[in-house]
């Protein structure tokens, strides 16, 4: 146990981030390519058994947050399966590699979220794979950010709606019958909700609308003792923010404008995806937890 008094400022990575994070950025962006790597808690999360014997479908678990989810999770003793965009394998081999090395049951399962049919596969083959579903972590999504309307097609607007919202009606639908009371589904919001940037007109709309999603259906899994929560993260340094994620320019002083006056890393994220999916959090539910650094928006 370290009794040492941190200030909350000065951990983890606290300088803007360089632009050539952009040029060197594939699509997608893998986090294995980053200026720093970001710190999904590889080296650093301790479980406490605080997930023994559940089952977890992650979606987005390759890279940034969802990744930090996935290994806490495992690390808590939880079996894991987890969901990358084509193009992300070699992220994903780094979490499948992490999980085995705790023991735990590991699926890691390709699939588009553009596509209707994939996020119900999800459901059936972690089902499958790992004998049930108890928690459901919702969290992938697209970020492409536009300077004008102009620039914003339709093609990117239906997208983003798909893969952001729309994919998780038909993930929650799929996974009704296997949730049984006890179980909690967690979705990934962000503060864009409640504070869109004029970049991410489509982006934002799409994080009010899991919001609001996420305490309807808190209301109607309630009735069956299932708990379903919301997580909205401030900037977290991730691959979402390259690969177009921000306007030219806007890496430098990414997050550098939050109470803290640093951008956070996705381990931080984690304790409380943990909290939320744990019989700690047995009277949580249909609330939107902020991890924001202090975004002013927020207060
Ligand atoms: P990330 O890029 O590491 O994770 C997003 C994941 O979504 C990708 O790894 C990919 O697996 C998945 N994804 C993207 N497009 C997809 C598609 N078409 N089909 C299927 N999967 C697809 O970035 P992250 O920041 O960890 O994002 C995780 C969540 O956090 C997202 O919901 C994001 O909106 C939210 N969030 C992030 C920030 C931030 O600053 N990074 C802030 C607020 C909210
Ligand atoms: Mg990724």
């Amino acid at each position: 146990m370290n009794d040492e008094l941190k200030d909350p400022r000065k951990q983890y990575y606290t300088e803007g981030f360089s632009q050539e994070n952009e040029t060197i950025a594939k699509s997608p962006a893998l986090q294995q390519d980053m200026m720093p790597v970001p710190d999904c808690g590889e080296e650093s999360y301790q479980g406490k058994q605080r997930l023994t014997g559940r089952r977890a479908l992650i979606t987005g678990g390759d890279s940034g947050i969802g990744r930090a989810v996935a290994i806490a999770y495992a690390r808590e003793g939880a079996d894991v399966a987890f969901q990358y965009l084509p193009g992300e394998e070699a992220d994903a081999e780094a979490v499948q590699q992490l999980i085995e090395a705790e023991g735990r049951k590991v699926v890691a399962i390709a699939g588009d979220l553009r596509e209707l049919g994939v996020a119900s596969r999800l459901v059936n083959e972690t089902v499958e794979a790992l004998g049930g579903l108890d928690l459901l972590v919702l969290n992938a999504a697209q970020q492409f950010a536009t300077e004008t309307l102009a620039d914003l097609t339709m093609k990117q607007v239906n997208d983003t709606f798909q893969v952001n919202i729309i994919s998780m009606y038909e993930a929650l639908k799929a996974a009704e019958s296997h949730l049984e009371a006890g179980s909690a589904v967690i979705t990934t919001t962000s503060v864009q909700a409640t504070d869109p940037s004029a970049s991410l007109l489509d982006y934002a709309a799409t994080k009010g609308a899991i919001s609001n999603f996420t305490v309807g259906m808190a209301k109607y899994f309630a009735k069956k003792g299932v708990r379903v929560n919301a997580v909205a993260p401030g900037p977290i340094w991730t691959p979402l923010q390259l690969d177009d994620g921000k306007l030219p320019g806007d890496l430098e002083t990414f997050g550098q404008d939050e109470l803290l006056e640093r951008a956070g890393q996705p381990v931080e994220l984690a304790p409380v995806y943990v909290f939320l999916a744990s019989e700690e959090a047995s009277y949580v539910t249909g609330q939107i937890y902020g991890v924001t650094g202090g975004s002013e928006t927020d207060l």
